[in-house]
């Protein structure tokens, strides 16, 4: 009598859900303690860490969190990530 293997496999991504989402520029205020207005120049939010990590939130580029990056939304560019 034979049994049979089950098989199950489970993909460990980061799981995110960054279709159509991409994030650009820096708006985080550096001045916003002396009271002006001043940016760090960053354009694009580049992750400094894997997805599922803080690092994953952070700017490689300027170091801030990605919450300050302006998030856009595309409407029909699918980013795809090689495996
Ligand atoms: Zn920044």
């Amino acid at each position: 009598m034979m049994k049979k293997r089950q098989v199950v496999v489970k993909r460990i991504t980061g799981g995110s859900s960054t279709r159509n989402i991409r994030y650009v520029e820096c708006q985080k205020n550096h001045a916003a303690n002396i009271g002006g207005y001043a940016v760090d120049g960053c354009r694009e939010f580049m992750a400094s860490g894997e997805d599922g990590t803080t690092a994953a939130l952070t700017c490689a580029a300027c170091g801030c969190h990605r919450n300050f990056h302006r998030r856009e939304v595309d409407g029909g560019e699918v980013v795809s990530e090689s495996p």
